[in-house]
């Protein structure tokens, strides 16, 4: 029952209404509210029901049960809400059609990790700025950029300080950082020259160094020595020769010491030797996790073990790891590695308004190794629906 007071209150709300005159739909004060979904933000710390409100292009609010109207509004229920999943290493830059496919997966912010080199990474930089979400590009020690097969770093004459600094200078608004592939089938004994040269053309620009290491020519222990803290190790559990376990399956000392004063360990999932079951297991239980996921996507990644980035994060549930970590290690720590996302990877208020939902289904779901090792799990995250600027993506 009412008291009086209540009944006032409500006639006088009604009335202001009825002379304000207002149409209701001018009113909506938000673009887009996604509603009722598990908001799982690790920037934050938070999971939890809750709504999000975006207006124009960015973050408004983050609260249970938002207030009013909004031009677009998706119904999240069962579903997980995240920051918009960033991938920091692809192959998006190679053709036109690679952004907006990773978009469909839920990939809100992308870096090509070496496609293009000195001769070459003009065209990726077009695609990355043409491309729908962010896309950033890490030049090629090699002037060629990847060659595959062949390797692009057994002639070390590929590996021209001056053009890639000339290939950086020209494209400071899209390159963020130098690639160097070291492992024998593409460096072989010209690895720790290379590595030596791609830190001689980051270094006057302030940028960092990704390696792709994995059956190396030479210990891991050189590679890392000549990181420094922001590098990026990527295929970090690549098995066989020269990686982080010895023989008897022991992580090397120099890996975590590295990690401590502040390198970065990439999954580097891709396709072939970047990864076994064994070596996750043994590093993970030697307490090696990722900082970051990344798939090494491309545009026939679908048809691999690779199939897309949520598949790729689900693959570290059967190891353990819990989903505010998983969401992590694709949202803000990825983030942290370039200032280029350094708004993004959260949901917070005034943060692109990015948002990736997914599906988290239980059940019985096989994942692949790069040498056609099964596990099953009983998790997969799955693709629902992507936000891009306040926008709902649509659908391929
Ligand atoms: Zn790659």
């Amino acid at each position: 029952m009412m008291n009086r007071r209540q009944l006032v209150g409500l006639a006088g709300a009604a009335g202001a209404a009825l002379l304000a005159g207002v149409p209701k739909a001018l009113a909506a004060p938000f673009d887009l509210i996604i509603r009722n979904g598990r908001v799982v933000d690790p920037s934050v710390g938070l999971d939890g029901v809750r709504d999000v409100a975006i207006a124009g292009g960015r973050i408004v609010a983050v609260e249970a049960n938002i207030a009013g109207d909004a031009a677009e509004t998706i119904d999240a229920r069962g579903k997980i809400v995240a920051p918009g999943l960033i991938d920091i290493h692809t192959h998006a830059g190679r053709s036109k059609e690679g952004p907006s496919l990773l978009l469909q997966d839920g990939v809100t912010g992308w870096v090509d990790a070496g496609s293009g080199g000195a001769d070459n990474i003009d065209q990726i930089a077009a695609v990355a700025r043409g491309a729908p979400q962010i896309g950033r590009a890490l030049v090629n020690i090699s002037r060629k950029g990847v060659v595959s097969p062949g390797g692009e770093l057994h002639d070390l004459n590929l590996a021209n300080v001056a053009l890639a600094q000339g290939a950086i200078a020209r494209n400071r608004d899209v390159v963020v950082g130098v690639k160097a592939r070291l492992s024998d089938n593409v460096a072989d004994v010209n690895d720790l020259e290379a590595l030596r040269r791609a830190q001689e053309a980051a270094s006057p620009f302030g940028l960092p160094v990704m390696i792709h290491v994995g059956q190396n020519y030479s210990p891991l222990r050189a590679y890392l020595a000549l990181l420094k803290r922001g590098d990026i190790v990527t295929h970090m559990y690549a098995p066989g020769k020269n990686g982080i376990l010895d023989d008897k399956g022991i992580l090397h000392p120099e890996v975590m010491a590295a990690r401590r004063r502040g390198v970065i360990f990439d999954f580097g999932n891709g396709v072939a030797d970047h990864f076994d079951w064994d070596t996750v297991e043994k590093a993970t239980k030697q307490g090696l996790w990722p900082d970051t996921f990344s798939t090494d996507w491309n545009t026939q990644s679908k048809t691999t073990n690779v199939v897309d980035f949520p598949n790729v994060m689900s693959k570290f549930f059967m190891f353990g790891m819990p989903l505010a970590q998983v969401i992590a290690c694709a949202t803000v720590n990825a983030a942290r590695v370039f200032p280029s996302f350094d708004d993004r990877g959260t949901l917070n208020v005034g943060a692109p308004g990015d948002v990736t939902i997914l599906e988290l289904r239980e059940g019985s779901f096989e994942f692949l190794d790069n040498y056609k090792g099964t596990r099953t799990g009983g998790q997969r995250l799955f693709p629902s629906e992507t936000v891009l600027a306040g926008r709902q993506v649509k659908r391929a």
